[in-house]
């Protein structure tokens, strides 16, 4: 027999790929242009003119044994470096290529975090709302998940969090700009959450690590800037992406960083090469590695974002949505003007606009769009999300 756990994992299907898959069919049906598939938070703009060039430069002047080879298990060296040298001009820091594991995406940080750091009993809070695979990452490495409720505008609830601690807890999960809401913790938010780790850390004698799980760090389109959370608390570890920063999901690549400010950092790192080990990524993908130190510093083009949060945020709120404010990241968090997400996503359903209920996310009253879509089908949801109102007004 196969394992229970593994079993119901692979064959329980994601809410969001059944909604993504009723929109498939629907395109058949009725042509895709009429579908308003704001389900999947696949980015729309392309990667940046450097990854190309590079990949082509890279098959066409460089022998295939210079990226196709096996790297060391922490990542090509000088790509590390890139990426060390590339932090520390952003964020004033001093790392070097011993602070950076390169893995296969934020979903390979995250789990090589949790198993690198979880023994049994060990508990992860999460803060809500929260990115669903959360659950599936924590439990899946031996944790257990604690979900704290945020604030009313979305932020990070201090007390709250404060409740949730616990001698067991191992760390605190956050994830700015956020997935769904959009939202980006303020400073003084941050500040007071490094102040209450620092001071649970003394009560129980051992470290609580932060992990800020960061795909969303360059989507940002107004003046907010997502704090950089090592120089916020010293035992932060980051889960770092480029699936969305660079519009590389399909490749999988992204990396941990591990500060010298980590509590028994040489450790911490040591355990993250064990823990990649095991979970048997052996090293990640030495091209886009490659790719990554030639473009680590290229921007990519939000553009088709930012008016489509726009408009969004510019029209909602007029028609009478609570909406987060969507600082960065491509999502927004609409409060169903029932309090009841699923029955917003029926009803929008009719429309054949597809939202995301909010319930996975740990809000239930609440619904996502993604706006990593053309700026067309947005325009084009403006009036469905009028039509919806009218029909709660009845
Ligand atoms: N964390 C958050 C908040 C996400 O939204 C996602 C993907 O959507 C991930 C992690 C996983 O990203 P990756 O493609 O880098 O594994």
């Amino acid at each position: 027999m196969v394992s229970k756990k593994m079993l119901d994992l692979g064959t329980k299907r994601s809410v969001i790929r059944d909604i993504f898959e009723y929109g498939s069919k629907l395109a058949k049906e009725i042509g895709a242009e009429n579908v308003l598939d704001f389900s999947l938070g696949n980015p729309s703009t392309p990667a940046p003119r450097e990854v190309a060039n590079t990949i082509r430069y890279m098959v066409e002047e460089l022998s295939p044994k210079e990226y196709n080879s096996y790297t060391s298990s922490a990542g090509d060296t000088e790509t590390r470096l890139a990426v060390a040298k590339n932090l520390n001009k952003r964020f004033s820091t001093d790392y070097n290529e011993q602070n950076i594991f390169m893995t296969c995406g934020a979903a390979a940080s995250l789990n090589i975090i949790f198993k690198a750091i979880i023994e049994s009993g060990d508990e992860i809070i999460v803060n809500i709302p929260y990115f669903p695979e959360y659950k599936v990452f924590i439990e899946g490495q031996g944790g257990k998940p604690v979900f704290a409720r945020c604030s009313e505008n979305l932020y990070l609830d201090i007390a709250e969090i404060e409740s949730k601690i616990t001698e067991n807890t191992k760390a605190i999960l956050i994830n700015s700009p956020n997935n769904p809401s959009g939202v980006i913790y303020p400073k003084e938010n941050l500040e007071a959450l490094a102040t209450l780790l620092k001071e649970k850390q003394k009560e129980y004698s051992h470290p609580i690590f932060l992990i800020s799980d960061e795909p969303y760090r360059e989507l940002v389109f107004t003046n907010e800037k997502p704090e950089f959370l090592p120089n916020i608390y010293d035992n932060t570890l980051v889960a770092y992406s480029w699936s969305k920063s660079l519009s590389l999901p399909g490749e999988r690549i992204g990396y941990i960083l591990v500060p010298n400010k980590v509590i028994d950092h040489e450790d911490v790192f040591a355990a993250v090469g064990g823990a990649a080990r095991v979970l048997g990524y052996v090293c990640a993908p030495s091209m886009f590695q490659y790719v990554v130190k030639n473009c680590v510093d290229a921007q990519p083009n939000i553009e088709v974002y930012r008016i489509n949060r726009n408009i969004l945020f510019e029209s909602l709120p007029n028609m009478g949505y609570t909406v987060a404010n969507p600082g960065g990241a491509f999502y927004l968090f609409i409060k169903s003007p029932s309090d009841d997400g699923n029955e917003f996503c029926e009803r929008a359903k009719k429309y054949h606009m597809l939202l995301v209920p909010g319930e996975g996310f740990g809000m239930k009253e609440y619904v996502r769009l993604s706006f990593c879509v053309d700026s067309e089908k947005i325009e084009k949801s403006i009036d469905v999300f009028k039509k919806l109102m009218d029909e709660y007004k009845l």
